[in-house]
């Protein structure tokens, strides 16, 4: 299994060696990375799986995963994923991992996350000062399908875009 923390660390289960303790106060790692790498590490070993990160709001954890990955992750009728929101307390969400380059890529990323309500559309919207944001376009009759508040949702979309993502009903 391939993470974010090298696979000493992926052994143990108390303090992380230099390298990675360096990458973790720079931010370019999370606590929620070093958990949900050590976790899966302990449900996976050695399978041929990348986890890339996971980000959480509310009371939802996405976990990003290598193409092709999200099954094996999953497991046999998602006992990995009870396991995990039993370790956690939180609702689990496995999605993968894609390059953002523009809406499409939106439409594909919110298609897997907000199932199983539909994304009609993807628009970027440019703000005064040459700033711009996603918006995902959700009909109105979906609303109820989100698997969480779109708040959540919307803060959950940031973290793994790296930019602001409004979610809009019609
Ligand atoms: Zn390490």
């Amino acid at each position: 299994m391939k993470a974010p923390i090298c696979e000493v660390c992926l052994k143990t289960d108390d303090i992380l060696c230099p390298a990675d303790e360096k990458k973790l106060q720079e931010g370019v790692i999370s606590e929620l990375d070093v958990k949900i790498s050590r976790l899966l590490y302990k449900l996976l070993g050695d399978a041929d799986i990348e986890f890339k990160k996971a980000v959480e709001a509310g009371d939802l954890v996405v976990i990003v995963v290598g193409e092709g990955d999200v099954p094996l992750t999953i497991g046999k009728g998602g006992k990995n994923i009870k396991t995990l929101m039993r370790e956690l307390g939180k609702r689990i969400r496995v999605i993968e991992s894609r390059e953002i380059k523009g809406t499409n890529d939106v439409k594909k990323l919110t298609t897997d996350l907000l199932y199983p309500a539909g994304v009609f559309g993807v628009n970027i919207v440019y703000k005064p000062g040459g700033e711009n944001y996603y918006k995902v376009l959700v009909l109105s009759r979906d609303k109820n399908k989100l698997p969480e508040k779109a708040e959540v949702l919307e803060s959950i979309l940031a973290q793994i875009v790296g930019k602001d993502i409004k979610i809009s009903f019609i």
